[in-house]
């Protein structure tokens, strides 16, 4: 599943390319996971502005309204001048002056939706919930704590429900938790300060790890198609159930949280 860093890296290889584009054509395939929200034909003659990142949702701003595009479970975005007709699972193409926007979208649990504005009630309803950008300056260690402070629920939970801070998926929650030293079980609001403070650090190293590890490889994504263009770090834990901690040795454990899988290590993440 396509996470923050995906997202994000998704949003930089082809931003600056498709600013001042203006949409010729937009061809809509199978149904994603919501209705584009307005004619297709509607879209044609508006100019791309600029493409920003809200949590995983991608926003491209146009001179009359936003289209939000989510890659859902499996979703790919490629752009480039030349486009091969589509293919099976092509379900969106945004035919601009400087090139195709294609959504590859096999399981089909992605989306993109038109919104006049983004305060309009349909993007408020996908982006009204969002907690704070983690790689952001919102994202404080003062009010990390005390959001922190206010949930008993286990703090990989928290972390996944992305309202106190968004985008913080399965994988980064679970290594952002080991680089923290803290258990993915511990009660949120028993997290001290000093704790939260590591884990803010931690949840903002490995995913900006992420995102310039996905940036050196950005030439291969951006013209490559799904899985190939997704990348990973070094896990220290994630995936790694049995294996020894790259750390101290002991073997990783993996429990589920929420239909989750966590990794984490009993010794350097004892409470
Ligand atoms: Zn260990």
């Amino acid at each position: 599943m396509p996470e923050l860093p995906e997202v994000e890296v998704t949003r930089r290889s082809f931003a600056d390319r498709i600013a001042g584009a203006r949409v010729q054509a937009v061809r809509v395939g199978k149904p994603l996971r919501w209705p584009l929200g307005c004619e297709p034909q509607a879209l044609v003659g508006r100019t791309v502005r600029t493409v920003r990142r809200r949590g995983k949702y991608l926003l491209l701003d146009l001179d009359r309204g936003v289209l939000l595009l989510h890659l859902g479970m499996s979703g790919s975005l490629r752009f480039d001048g030349a486009m091969p007709p589509e293919g099976l699972h092509d379900h969106f193409d945004l035919v601009t002056t400087h090139g195709v926007l294609r959504l590859n979208d096999p399981r089909r649990f992605g989306a993109v939706v038109f919104c006049d504005a983004e305060d309009a009630p349909e993007a408020v309803k996908l982006l009204g919930g969002l907690g704070v950008e983690p790689l952001g300056d919102a994202f404080d260690v003062a009010a990390f704590h005390a959001a922190l402070k206010k949930r008993t629920a286990p703090i990989k939970q928290v972390l996944l429900a992305g309202d106190v801070v968004v985008g913080v998926g399965n994988i980064y929650a679970s290594e952002a938790l080991f680089l923290a030293g803290i258990r993915p079980t511990l009660p949120a609001s028993r997290i001290s300060r000093p704790r939260a403070a590591r884990l803010h650090a931690a949840i903002r190293d490995v995913l900006a790890r992420a995102v310039d590890k996905g940036g050196s490889t950005l030439r291969d994504f951006s013209n490559a198609h799904g899985e190939s263009g997704y990348f990973q770090l070094e896990a220290m834990v994630y995936d790694r159930a049995g294996e020894p901690c790259r750390a101290c040795g002991s073997p990783i454990r993996v429990i589920r949280q929420g239909q989750r899988a966590t990794y984490y290590c009993q010794v350097c993440q004892k409470f």
